[in-house]
């Protein structure tokens, strides 16, 4: 079969963008390849393989387990079923982040369940002179995470364990986090691939819960782990700025504020120590 025909198919039972970005990764072509050389034929086993990402994708797992990789902030980020994907809401985080450490002045950075390592990794990038530390209970998602500072070359200090756990009396000028928040047994857990997602990184996992027992975690070791004058931002629910927020100030954080993603919804909130 030629790539054009393989592509062809393929639409008739997946996304037709998913469909060619499945084509170019299993014949390991580039968008202008597939356009230039539709004739081009696949081989059996090339079909093969084909066969059973279209078959993956039709059955609901996020195309970037199926291809490896997801974007985030314009850089690419290997992922696998270890991490929770990227999203686009988690890059405002980017920006409140980077509006508060000095590009050039060696600041402590800290990402508190890092997974992938987009945050710790971004950041990175764009502070080049910051020093970053990412904790992650997962040695599977610090594994992903470590590939993808070295993908980009951005040293980090890797730990692993819950929380604030690794880091003795360590203090920071700036902590991010996107911990888990979605509440155990909320219907969306079931839907848009979440299922193939790691739930440790989506839900705190407490039955009747509000989802915010990670966040108070979180929320509860700033003070003792900031600098004076450091930053908490913490990515959280549509609905639980006001809950965050309540957190933050009995920590006795100043500043306190939500900020809205793309879509206008509070999303990040934080709090910076006086
Ligand atoms: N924003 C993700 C979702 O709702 C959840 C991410 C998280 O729990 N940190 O799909």
């Amino acid at each position: 079969m030629t790539i054009a025909g393989a592509w062809h198919a393929a639409s008739q039972r997946i996304d037709r963008l998913d469909a060619r970005l499945l084509v170019e990764q299993v014949t390991a072509c580039t968008h202008a390849d597939l356009l230039a050389h539709p004739a081009r034929s696949l081989s059996t086993d090339q079909l093969s393989r084909l066969d059973a990402l279209v078959g993956r994708r039709a059955g609901g797992e996020p195309l970037a387990y199926l291809l490896g990789s997801a974007a985030f902030y314009g850089r690419e980020f290997w992922v696998t079923p270890a991490v929770l994907i990227p999203r686009p809401e988690t890059e405002l985080l980017v920006e409140l982040a980077i509006e508060r450490v000095q590009p050039h002045s060696g600041a402590r950075i800290l990402d508190l369940g890092t997974g992938s390592g987009v945050l710790a990794v971004t950041l990175g990038c764009l502070c080049p002179e910051a020093r970053l530390t990412a904790v992650d209970l997962s040695v599977a998602a610090l594994a992903v995470a470590s590939s993808n500072a070295a993908r980009h070359a951005v040293e980090i200090d890797f730990r692993a364990g819950q929380w604030f756990s690794p880091l003795g009396e360590e203090r920071f000028n700036l902590i991010v986090a996107n911990p888990p928040y979605v509440a155990q047994g909320d219907p969306h857990l079931q839907q848009n691939g979440l299922p193939f997602e790691p739930q440790m990184a989506l839900t705190d996992g407490v039955v009747g819960g509000d989802g915010l027992a990670c966040i108070r975690l979180v929320v509860g070791g700033a003070a003792v782990h900031l600098r004076p004058g450091g930053w908490l931002l913490v990515e959280h629910g549509y609905d639980q700025a006001g809950a965050v927020r309540e957190l933050l100030h009995r920590q006795g954080l100043a500043d306190v504020a939500s900020w809205r993603d793309l879509s206008m919804i509070e999303r990040v909130s934080g709090g910076r120590l006086h």
